[in-house]
């Protein structure tokens, strides 16, 4: 296969950034080379050393003065929700009944979860995104559309269907066994299919019964491997709700820990209100809560303390995502903007280095995937974004005056959507060229 060879400032996180300052958390060349060949990184360093290694033939596109970082991961959206985003409702339990589980009967169907499907990947790309975590629906028919097009476009994706067997409509539920015979099948035909993976997916609390929560921990206890998703702590009345439906759990997070749902490969989407109890459990079995900004500021959830989770004694791991369709926009730049702007109403900051750093690496190692994404790395999977801090007139002009890296990441993620995407590069090929 051909070699590819990007030329730009290339940027990429090694740790945490502990401060604004902290140049030791990230690698930055502003004139780097990034070599790709049979879908992963081959070299990638400064320029004049990667081209010397490139071959004689290989193709070189010249991405400068745009920044090459690698591509965004979205820990936490809904592929049956494309249709749902901008619905007009007053809370999450409203907008779940009003629009969205009538939404997701329709998927029982597979001419509309393909189509759905070609979309949701159209808009990864478009945004920038280069691995994502999805919720399917119910149907089985949902979650082979999702794989069958993730594998047609050779992206790295974490998929399950939805597991619910009550508080919803007839055509969106399954039973105990029916959801356990389904997902098994799905991790027969799904994955290490191409470079898809399974996730275990109950929904949430209110729509499994005790009989499904068990079907649920046997396919954990089966596949301990696979990574495991659902919803936590996202609203006052789902809350309220949930712990009146479990009322020998202590807690929301314990209705989990009692079905060896709470571990270190467990997204829990929100965690808005964890009480201390909660999140020391959290951090002591490694889960991860997932940030979803935009949707918590849209479904008025709540503020996600980010900063005060991640600096207790006992830290909580921290994911960072769109939550389409209850997020409002697919872009993980716009995601930052909002999350940013919820650590300003706590009182807390959230420096630009941090929010880079979450968007790649951090979500990489919150998936236990840091081996194959989130970095520019050697070796590792060649997904790429090329981003342009100077992609609209309002942000060129303040382009004009930035005179640091951070400046300009923080413009890109205040100013920046999908115009600022350049291109997507998914394993070593040009993605968003041919949407
Ligand atoms: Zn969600």
């Amino acid at each position: 296969m051909t070699q590819t060879l990007l030329r730009g400032r290339l940027l990429s996180f090694v740790s945490e950034p502990q401060s604004l300052t902290d140049s030791e958390s990230y690698r930055y060349e502003t004139d780097g080379g990034l070599l790709m060949d049979n879908g992963v990184i081959v070299e990638s360093g400064p320029y004049a050393e990667v081209k010397a290694k490139a071959a004689a033939d290989a193709v070189e596109i010249d991405h400068r003065p745009h920044l090459i970082m690698p591509g965004f991961i979205d820990m936490h959206l809904h592929f049956p929700q494309m249709q749902v985003i901008a619905s007009y409702a007053a809370n999450l339990l409203e907008w779940l009944n009003t629009y969205t589980f009538p939404e997701e009967c329709r998927f029982v169907e597979s001419a509309h979860a393909q189509r759905i499907a070609t979309h949701f990947y159209d808009e990864l790309i478009r945004h920038g995104t280069t691995t994502a975590v999805a919720y399917c629906s119910v149907h089985k028919t949902s979650a082979d559309a999702f794989f069958a097009e993730a594998m047609r476009r050779n992206m790295r994706m974490i998929g399950g269907k939805v597991m619910m067997d009550r508080n919803a409509p007839q055509g969106l539920l399954d039973t105990p066994q029916m959801g356990y015979d389904e997902t098994r099948e799905i991790i027969a035909e799904w994955h290490g299919k191409g470079r898809n993976h399974v996730a275990i997916t109950p929904r949430f609390a209110i729509t499994s019964t005790p009989a499904q929560m068990e079907a649920t921990q046997a396919l954990a206890r089966e596949f301990p491997d696979l990574h495991i998703q659902t919803h936590l702590s996202e609203n006052h009345d789902e809350i309220k709700f949930t712990c009146e439906l479990y009322p020998d759990a202590i807690d929301y997070t314990d209705i989990y820990a009692r079905y060896g749902l709470l571990g270190d490969k467990t997204l829990f989407g929100h965690c808005i209100h964890l009480s201390e109890r909660e999140a020391d459990a959290m951090s002591e079995a490694g889960a991860i809560a997932v940030h979803c900004p935009t949707s918590n500021l849209f479904l008025g959830s709540g503020l996600f303390p980010l900063k005060a989770l991640m600096r207790r004694d006992k830290p909580v791991r921290i994911g960072v995502a769109t939550d389409i369709g209850g997020g409002s926009s697919y872009s993980m730049l716009r995601t930052m903007d909002e999350a940013y702007k919820i650590q300003q109403l706590l009182g807390e900051r959230l420096n630009p280095l941090e929010s880079y750093y979450l968007m790649t690496l951090g979500n990489a190692q919150s998936l236990s995937l840091s081996d194959r994404i989130g970095t520019l790395d050697k070796g590792t999977d060649a997904d790429v974004v090329i981003l342009n801090a100077a992609a609209t007139p309002a942000m060129a002009l303040k382009m004009e005056v930035v005179k640091t890296l951070p400046e300009e990441l923080f413009l890109l993620q205040t100013m920046g959507d999908d115009r600022a995407i350049v291109e997507t590069y998914v394993a070593g090929v040009a993605a968003k060229a041919v949407l």
